[in-house]
This record gives structure tokens, C-alpha cells and sequence, in this order.
């Protein structure tokens, strides 16, 4: 099955951590970004070309809180009404939709997203007089339709305005008090068992449009309704959004209402955590924060409809001090007029300068624009989209499983969308009837086993920068390849009566310094050299494996492996028959053309020698190779340390070029030495 790729060329990519832009080009492999290069970028033949030049590469926008329902209701807000007064309009404006208007009114709040460079929302959508599945379903289906990732949270009360807030219908005229004292909120525990079909019937996969819970206001909520809530969002691990302190006035009736502030009071009902946002968050005291970001939780930021509503100026750099999560969001289009996302931007931007004088505080452009991509993809439960960079959709999984119990494991991660680095020999051989001669078990997962690229960087780092499976060489093929790959690529290394000996410290070998068995021993090891696996050793295929792909014919080597009193290092020594008389310096020459500008692989200088002290606990690699004239063969030597550059290290520098990043990252500590 091939994946279609398209490419996009000639745009200026703005960096993720601030307004600084390079011109780059984009490989785009079925929905996940494969590579981002300089312009000119290659792509494979067939690859569909999208011209941006003149533009601007951004990832899509995130808004962390909007109303799809507000999309018919555009206009119709009256100007210059606070939050209070605006809810008094809420089921006027919202209600005796039928389930056409709801579907309709979230398409045209989705294609307004995307017509403002808009790609995911957090959507709270409500229904009068309660949420029900067919509503629900068919905005999450809008949603998909227009090709917007979304949230789609049931926003719900069970209490009316003038039960939510105290006071509010004791100071009411009493022929007014009479008609509205008698109305009540749909029952929360009928909305519950609505949200519990809604969430077990989800139709659409949650990667795209995932379902969320929310109760709107704090004190539109009864406690056992708010925790409730909380349950369904924990049964069903999806996200809880709520306005938090969106007006001066919920904010002060909360404290009379509760004794406590509305985040202190939605903390001790256990409402508070990971999958809680809160819209808003205007008056927000310090305790309130500290709250929040202790409990991972996030703020929903709303400029335009905070200064439409005259709701105040939230403290997003007291949130983000204090290491509090914060998206950025429009808010409904009829409380806001807009959701355009550039306009919240700049308005987050702006409105953080008419809070100090101090402009070190003040809101940057770069961060506004961190806020709108990365910030609210936390609050959406999304956290791989908001950037732009490759393989960013998906996580990666390290595996360090015993030989064949991979095979089980990688198939089902490599479903959930899991990219997978792989430490155990599962996926190192291409032919899958080596497994049964080599270690006497089937091979059970012949897909993965096609797609798997072999790990070695230096031989196949194009392939691991596209790769879903990688698996992460044994020890002693790093070693003995990496001894032998120039002269056998070259052809100045004879195919045939290559004899290789390896020498590895007790951590590798086989024992991962844990195994029991009279080899490894103090009194067996220490001061003790010996053979094992003579001829019979699993990494010979794999040596084999890679030097015959280089050498573009079968390779056949005689690997003999050694046990060494010492905890860590893996030392090789290689004899291959040359094809033709070739010096030493000739053929360093050939090693350093090799591996000119790679990172982790040492030539070193003539006349020095590689040794294991000096490589151990790092990531390098040394190499270098004599030609012996009286033998018409080349003594090939390399060291690393088998934990290191023979394991997780050269497992850390494949996750480096799966993800792009730089390949040294993490890699850079010195060797201890001596
Ligand atoms: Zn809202």
C-alpha cells in the first residue's frame, strides 16, 4: 500500500519558538509532516506540489474555546451587555434549533476557522433544553466534514440564572420573580446519562473529532452534577472544560455562594486536573493559579469576548509565570463578532501592555502565536499537532523486550499511530526464515518486519528519518560493520574470508549485567578471557545482512565472540582480504571520506589506536584500519561501548533523525575517561 505524499516548496517557515523565518519546504507523507528542508527539497517521483511561495508556513491555529452554536446567532448580541445580561438571552438565542440548525450552525463555525488559518477547536455546544446524542454526533460530524479537528464538548446547567446566582431573584420586581421563579434547568442527572450514550456511541475516530464533557459555569452546576461530570470524564479519559471566573460578578457570588473561590471549590470536588480547562480565567487570584498549574490543568484565554462583554484583562503572565498551561481562544462568534484567531493574537498580545509599564512582562508576538498553536493544543487533549515538525503526530515508543516478545508488542503500538524504536533483534533481520534457524522461534509479523529499517544511521539514515519501526542493531554488528563498511563498499574489501572477533565487556553479551548464568560470574569473569557462541552467535546474520547489502553480493563472515573482565565496552577486530594491494594511508583516506561529517564515528589519526576506555559511556564510535601487505588483508578495529553507541545511545540518535531534531541531541556528554 503507498501512502500520497505532496510537497510544498517555496514558502518561509515561521520557527516555533518565535517570529524569526527561512525559507524551507515541506514532505508531506499521508497526514504527518516526514521531513522539513531547504528549498530544492527531494521528493519522490509522483509527489504532489503545492507552490507557496509569497507565504507564510505556519502550523493551523488552535482555538482553545468556542461555541459552534454562536455561528447563527452572529449579530444578534446586543452591543454593550455584560456575561449576566448575555445569559439571560442564552436559550432565546440558542434553543428551537432544530438538528439541520445545529449541523448547519457548527459548519459555518468550522469553515470560519479554517477561513482564518484555523485548523482545531475546543467546541462547548449546547443544546436547549438539554444535550442529546443525534445533536451531539452531528457536530462532531460537521466538524469532520469540513476537515477541522475538534473537541466537542456537551455544554450543560442544571441549575437556571436566577437559581445560579444568589441574590438574584430576591432583588427581582415580584410579578418578574413569579415568571421566572417557578422555571427549572433540564435535571443533570438526565443530561449525565445523555453524555454517557454520547461518549459510548462516539462515531468519528477521536484523532480527528473527539468528544469532550462540559458543565458550563460553576454555579449554574449543582455539586452532585459537577461530579458527576468529573466521573464521565475520568471513565471515558476525555477532557472537562468550564467558565472559570469569566466575570467580576461569578467570581464574587462563587466566594459567597461557596466560601471559597469557584477554582478552590471545583478543586475539592476532585474536578480539578490534567483534563481540566477552565474558559477565561479572568479574576483569577494568585492561590488560584498556583491551583491550577499544581493540578496540570489549563486556561482557556478569550481577549476579544473579555473586552466585548467588559469581562476585564486576564493575568496570562502571572499564568504562564507560574507554570500554568494556557491556550488561547475566540470564544463564541456571537459574543466575540469574529474567530479570528489572529485577531485574538494580537489582542493577547496588546492588552498585556495596558497591564504594566514594565515591558519585559508584556505578552511577545512569539508567544501569542506559542499560545494559539501549542498552548491550546494542551487544552484540546492534542498534544501532537500545533508545531511543525516531522513525525510530530505521533509518539515514539521505545521497546526492550526479550528477543521474540517484540514481534507481539510492535504490531499493536504500530496501530495506535506509535512510531517505535525496537532494542531486541524482532525486526534486524529482513528474511524472516532466519528467525527460525537463528533463534529457533517464527516470525509472526511479516508487515512489520517489510517496513522496518535497520538502525545504523551511518548506512540508513534517509530511511530512519521515514521510518515507523526502527530496529536498533546488536552490539556487535555496530561494531563489526562500522570496522568494515568502507572497504566493503568500496570493493577493496574481499566478500569472502572475512574473519571477525569481537570482544565485549559482561554488561553486553548477552547479560545486560543481569543475567544468571556461571559465564558471567565474578569468580568465572573477572580475570578471565573466553570464547562463546563460537559459530553460532545470532548477530553473525545480521553482520552478514548488512555487509552483503554493501557489497551488493552475499557476504559471509566467521564471527567469534569474547567475554571480557570489564563492565562495559565492545572492541572489534576485523580481517578482510583486500581485492588489490592498497596502503594504510590509503586506505584511512577511504575511511575518512567514509565517514566525513559524521557525528558519532571517530577516525582516528595513523599511528593511534582505538581503545574501549576511550568511547565508554558515550556515543562514539572509533575506527581505523592497517593493511597488513604480507597477508593481502586489512586489520580493521573499531571501539564502543555496547550500552552506548552498541545500544540506547544509538537508539536516542535514531529517535533524533525520526523526529528531525538535531541527531547529537542528548548525545554530547563526554566519554569518561580514563
Ligand atoms: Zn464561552
Amino acid at each position: 500500500m503507498t501512502t500520497a505524499t505532496t510537497v510544498i516548496r517555496g514558502g518561509t517557515l515561521l520557527e516555533p519558538a518565535g517570529p524569526r523565518a527561512r525559507p524551507a519546504d515541506i514532505l508531506i507523507e499521508g497526514d504527518t509532516i516526514r521531513e522539513i528542508g531547504a528549498p530544492g527539497l527531494r521528493a519522490p517521483e509522483g509527489t504532489r506540489q503545492i507552490d507557496a511561495r509569497d507565504r507564510l508556513l505556519i502550523p493551523g491555529l488552535i482555538n482553545a474555546h468556542t461555541h459552534s452554536h454562536g455561528a447563527l446567532a452572529r449579530g444578534i448580541v446586543p452591543d454593550a451587555i455584560p456575561l449576566e445580561i448575555l445569559l439571560g438571552y442564552a436559550a432565546a438565542v440558542n434553543g428551537n434549533r432544530t438538528l439541520e440548525d445545529k449541523r448547519l450552525s457548527a459548519q459555518l463555525s468550522a469553515i470560519e476557522l479554517v477561513r482564518k488559518g484555523c485548523t482545531a477547536c475546543f467546541d462547548m455546544f449546547t443544546e436547549f433544553p438539554a444535550p442529546t446524542v443525534e445533536g451531539v454526533h452531528a457536530v462532531a460530524r460537521a466538524y469532520q466534514q469540513v476537515g477541522v479537528r475538534a473537541v466537542v464538548a456537551p455544554m450543560m446547567a442544571d441549575l437556571t440564572l436566577w437559581q445560579a446566582l444568589p441574590g438574584l431573584l430576591a432583588s427581582l420586581p415580584d410579578a418578574v420573580r413569579r415568571q421566572v421563579e417557578g422555571l427549572r434547568a433540564a435535571p443533570g442527572q438526565a443530561s449525565a446519562t445523555t453524555c454517557r450514550d454520547i461518549l459510548k456511541a462516539w462515531p468519528i475516530d477521536r484523532s480527528e473529532v473527539a468528544p469532550g464533557i462540559g458543565p458550563t459555569i460553576p454555579l449554574h452546576c449543582s455539586d452532585g452534577f459537577l461530579g458527576a461530570c468529573r466521573d464521565l470524564a475520568r471513565e471515558f479519559d476525555v477532557p472537562l472544560q468550564m467558565h472559570l471566573a469569566e466575570s467580576r460578578g461569578q467570581a464574587v457570588l462563587g466566594i459567597e455562594k461557596y466560601g471559597t473561590s469557584l477554582t478552590a471549590h471545583l478543586d475539592a470536588l476532585g474536578v480539578v486536573g490534567p483534563r481540566f480547562s477552565g474558559a477565561h480565567g479572568v479574576w483569577l487570584e494568585d492561590d488560584d493559579v498556583r491551583r491550577l498549574a499544581g493540578a496540570g490543568a489549563s486556561i482557556a484565554h478569550n481577549p476579544m469576548s473579555n473586552l466585548r462583554l467588559g469581562s476585564g484583562v486576564a493575568r496570562v503572565r502571572a499564568m504562564l509565570a507560574a507554570g500554568l498551561r494556557v491556550g488561547l481562544g475566540t470564544d463564541s462568534a456571537s459574543s466575540s463578532d469574529t474567530q479570528n484567531m489572529f485577531e485574538a493574537m494580537r489582542l493577547c498580545a496588546y492588552l498585556s501592555r495596558v497591564q504594566t509599564f514594565d515591558y519585559r512582562e508584556w505578552i511577545t508576538a512569539g508567544e501569542a502565536f506559542t499560545l494559539a498553536t501549542e498552548g491550546s493544543a494542551r487544552v484540546l487533549g492534542m498534544d501532537r499537532i500545533g508545531r511543525l515538525l516531522p513525525g510530530f503526530k505521533a509518539d515514539v515508543v521505545f521497546l526492550a523486550l526479550p528477543h521474540m516478545e517484540s514481534q507481539r508488542a510492535v504490531p499493536i503500538l504500530r496501530g495506535q499511530g506509535r512510531k517505535v524504536i525496537d532494542l531486541s533483534a524482532d525486526y534486524r533481520l529482513r528474511d524472516a526464515a532466519l528467525y527460525g534457524t537463528w533463534y529457533k522461534a517464527d516470525h509472526i509479523d511479516a508487515v512489520g518486519l517489510a517496513e522496518a529499517v535497520y538502525g545504523l544511521p551511518e548506512l540508513h539514515r534517509k530511511a530512519i528519518a521515514t521510518a515507523s519501526l526502527v530496529a536498533n542493531p546488536g552490539c556487535y554488528p555496530m561494531g563489526a560493520v562500522l570496522a568494515t563498511a568502507p572497504l566493503i563498499k568500496s570493493g577493496l574489501g574481499r566478500g569472502e574470508g572475512i574473519v571477525v572477533d569481537g570482544k565485549s565487556g559482561v554488561t553486553g553479551a548477552g547479560a545486560q549485567g543481569r543475567k544468571v548464568e556461571p559465564m558471567y560470574l565474578y569468580t568465572e569473569a573477572n580475570e578471565n578471557v573466553q570464547a562463546y557462541g563460537i559459530g553460532t552467535h545470532r548477530h553473525t546474520p545480521e553482520i552478514e545482512q548488512e555487509l552483503s547489502a554493501l557489497a551488493g553480493q552475499p557476504v559471509v563472515v566467521g564471527f567469534t565472540p569474547h567475554l571480557l573482565p570489564m563492565n562495559r565496552g565492545l572492541f572489534t577486530t576485523a580481517s578482510v582480504p583486500l581485492t588489490k594491494s592498497a596502503g594504510s594511508g590509503d586506505l584511512l583516506a577511504l575511511y575518512r571520506e567514509f565517514y566525513a561529517g559524521e557525528p558519532f564515528v571517530r577516525v582516528v589519526p595513523e599511528g593511534e589506536r582505538p581503545t574501549t576506555r576511550a568511547v565508554v559511556g558515550s556515543n562514539f564510535c572509533d575506527v581505523t584500519v592497517v593493511s597488513d601487505p604480507r597477508t593481502g588483508r586489512a586489520v580493521c578495529v573499531s571501539a564502543l561501548d555496547n550500552l552506548g553507541k552498541g545500544g540506547s545511545a544509538n537508539g536516542i540518535q535514531n529517535l533524533n533523525i525520526m523526529m528531525g531534531w538535531d541527531e547529537r541531541t542528548g548525545l554530547e556528554a563526554p566519554p569518561v575517561y580514563p
